[in-house]
């Protein structure tokens, strides 16, 4: 290692014992049920301007170099951390469509609205394939979409396979695909769309009709069939995050149950006053990890059954 890589390899260190040392510990302490480290760009810019530039120009390897960070560091145990980046600079936000080839390999944000969803997968991120001729296995890292094959069986040097899939030796992770759309667009007849893909512990975090702005890797598939390419955005961090909200997190009558328990709990606490203030009662179920959209919905929902009213100046009252 010649002096400048073993300096870059310092800062990594300090960026994680010092700058992030919080965060770092936080997840520690909730590990392993938890190991995302979520970073703001703007203090790795503070802290170091090479490295912040890394994170937009080549992400991945300044990504690897904070995760092995983490891991080198002996005072937390996070051996296989995921490292999640927001707030990066305004040049690097897009509207779905308005990003373009020369952000192909680098990080950017990219704002829309969810309008599809599929349901969460295990991705095989490494696939473990097993040669049928000799049995070795071969180990394959895979992108989104079909399944690679080794060049040439390791073991027997055959190219024909066939290979076997083998889940126990692979690494699987959860997976869903989302489709972002244009939102507030004068192109109303096809506004442009992005496939976005979310990972581990973001598979759950949205839901259909959220407006999102999403910090993530945007990439081409390894398999194309057309010289204009399919592209999508791997996603590392969603910005406009509320820590800890799941989406479905509760079900359509369990929610209206709660939030009908809320509405009387807050006309108990002040009865003075006519009525619970509608925004505190959907503040206090987000709060408790519900998407906000949903508590809306429902509670319109539950206004048109007339469960419960709305009596003006905001205030709601179980009939
Ligand atoms: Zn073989």
């Amino acid at each position: 290692m010649n002096r400048d890589e073993s300096k870059i390899k310092d800062e990594y260190h300090t960026l994680v014992r010092d700058v992030f040392e919080g965060v770092v510990r936080e997840v520690n302490s909730h590990y392993p049920a938890e190991r995302s480290v979520r970073l703001d760009w703007e203090r790795i810019r503070e802290f170091d301007k090479t490295i912040a530039k890394t994170f937009l120009r080549n992400p991945q390897r300044a990504r690897g170099s904070t995760a092995e960070a983490i891991e080198c560091w002996n005072e937390v145990d996070i051996p296989d951390s995921i490292v999640r980046v927001h707030n990066i600079p305004d040049e690097y936000q897009f509207r779905v469509g308005k990003q373009r080839t020369i952000h192909l390999g680098r990080l950017i944000t990219i704002t829309g609205e969810v309008v599809e969803m599929d349901g969460v997968k295990p991705f095989a991120k490494m696939a473990a394939l097993e040669c049928h001729q000799c049995g070795t296995l071969n180990y394959v890292p895979q992108s989104y979409g079909k399944m690679i094959d080794p060049h040439a069986c390791e073991g027997c040097e055959k190219k024909s396979g066939p290979f076997l899939f083998r889940r126990q030796q692979s690494e699987l992770l959860d997976y869903r695909k989302v489709i972002l759309q244009r939102a507030d667009t004068n192109l109303d007849d096809d506004p442009p769309q992005l496939a976005v893909y979310l990972t581990e512990d973001l598979v759950d975090r949205i839901g259909p009709g959220d407006h999102v702005s999403l910090v993530g890797y945007y990439d081409t598939g390894r398999i194309q069939k057309k010289s204009v390419l399919q592209t999508y955005l791997e996603t590392w961090d969603i910005e406009s995050h509320e820590e800890g909200v799941l989406a479905d997190r509760l079900s359509p009558d369990e929610l209206a149950d709660a939030i009908c328990e809320e509405v009387e709990a807050k006309q108990d606490e002040d009865p003075s006053s006519f009525g619970a203030d509608r925004e505190a009662i959907i503040e206090t179920l987000v709060d408790e990890g519900v998407r906000r959209k949903e508590v809306e919905s429902q509670l319109e929902d539950l206004i048109d059954q007339k469960e419960i009213s709305e009596i003006g100046g905001g205030k709601l009252m179980v009939t």
